[in-house]
């Protein structure tokens, strides 16, 4: 039972703790699905798969060249070879070789039996079907083996990867066509605020363009989830109950943003305590103090705050890893590198926080950051602006230019 009870009265949560709280009370999902591997980029493997054949499958060449047996030359002499043919990519010599002789090869090629070395094509003289081969270094060479890439029965790609266009290229050169991968999860994910209006239509004074549709809708864009844009939900309890609970019942994932603080219209809150086991919690983060999470309706629920910067930060932090955990995938903590700070960094100490930074790398391979400016939660052009996090921990009191500073960039992959 998750505890939703009063939270003014209790200090704050640390973005860790929040963490490990969410880790801990989401089970992964079991269902899978079959598909080809045109369309396995971004999904996450369901089982491990193992390789059917060994890559390479034969033994082949490295270089455009000269096969020829080791024991035919020499390491301190010259040795002039007959060439009897010629071994093509995808097209093997056919004869046989015997001593003194060699084959004309080209890369990828299957080398004959009786060779186990090629010499480079540069560097010998050839005079008619006889090819000079300068003194060689050992037997063995620009060859590749059978199964130097990945042995027969040997491991392809672990379960729960997420398939990257260099796993699809081993999968596929290993023949397999299909792949059992994780089904989608089923995120559906509202704004909620009466000042809230979509884009095309006029601003009343008061209004403002729900932008967090867009920044989550965006955060959202991962073959791994089907994701359902549920719109704008009014400050409107019933409103609230009615659509929640709607969608609860075909998605695995709630996401709101906006009305989960404690303000007179914040109504995701009170509804939550009723219908669901939802935990309230002030983050000590900045920004992203309110964050509800629980279950609702047996869905999973993610409260996010309003402000847009709030939005992205919490996601980030807390709700990204949330969902990679219910799709099986191993925790992984954001990367962060040291950088030096170029400019002056206010903070006041009892919150982490997360300032938009732009990080640069110096010719001699240094990495610097700056802040990307005002570092209001409201402040989307800062964010615009910035490809970092410069995480600050709760402890600091600011940043003097020169200091170094822990960034996580943005565009990190996981
Ligand atoms: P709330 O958490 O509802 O109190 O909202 C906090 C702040 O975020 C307020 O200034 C809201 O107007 C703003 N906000 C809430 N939802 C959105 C949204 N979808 N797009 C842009 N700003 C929002
Ligand atoms: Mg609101």
């Amino acid at each position: 039972m998750i505890d939703s009870c009063a939270y003014e009265a209790k200090p704050l949560l640390t973005v860790a703790e929040a963490l490990a709280r969410i880790l801990a009370a989401l089970a992964p999902i079991a269902d899978t699905e079959t598909v080809t591997l045109s369309a396995a980029l971004g999904r996450v493997l369901a089982h491990p798969v193992t390789a059917q054949t060994n890559l390479p499958p034969e033994r082949n060449a490295a270089m455009d060249g000269y096969a020829f047996a080791g024991a035919d030359v020499s390491t301190d002499t010259a040795v002039t070879l007959q060439c009897v043919g010629t071994a093509w990519a995808g097209r093997p010599f056919q004869g046989m070789l015997q001593a003194g002789q060699c084959v004309r090869i080209f890369t990828g090629a299957v080398v004959p039996p009786q060779a186990d070395s090629v010499v480079m094509q540069e560097q010998v003289r050839v005079d008619g079907a006889a090819v000079r081969v300068p003194p060689q270094p050992k037997p063995g060479q620009n060859v590749r083996q059978a199964g130097e890439d990945v042995r027969l029965g040997a491991s392809l790609c672990a379960d729960h990867t997420t398939l990257s266009p260099a796993d699809l290229g081993l999968l596929a050169a290993a023949g397999v066509a299909q792949v059992a991968v994780v089904r989608p999860l089923r995120i559906t994910f509202f704004s909620t605020g009466d000042e809230l209006v979509g884009l095309g239509q006029a601003l009343a004074s008061g209004q403002i363009y729900d932008s967090n549709r867009y920044l989550l809708g965006g955060l959202l864009a991962d073959p791994r989830y089907q994701v359902t844009d549920g719109g704008v939900l009014a400050d409107d309890p019933g409103q609230l109950e009615a659509a929640l609970l709607k969608a609860a019942a075909t998605a695995d994932v709630l996401i709101t943003t906006g009305g989960a603080s404690v303000g007179e219209a914040d109504y995701i809150r009170a509804l939550l305590a009723q219908r669901g086991q939802v935990a309230f919690w002030k983050l000590a983060m900045k920004p992203g103090k309110p964050l509800a999470f629980g279950t609702l309706a047996g869905c999973h629920f993610f409260g996010l705050p309003g402000n847009p910067l709030a939005v992205m930060a919490t996601f980030r932090q807390l709700v990204q890893p949330g969902l990679h955990q219910l799709l099986g995938l191993p925790y992984q903590p954001p990367l962060r590198l040291l950088a030096t700070c170029t400019s002056l960094l206010k903070k006041s100490p009892g919150r982490q926080e997360f300032q938009c930074g732009i990080l640069s790398q110096a010719a001699d391979g240094s990495l610097a950051v700056a802040s990307a400016g005002l570092q209001g939660s409201h402040v989307l052009s800062t964010l615009h602006k910035a490809n970092c996090y410069i995480v600050l921990p709760a402890t600091c009191q600011g940043v003097q230019p020169g200091e170094a500073v822990w960034v996580e960039p943005f565009n990190v992959h996981s």
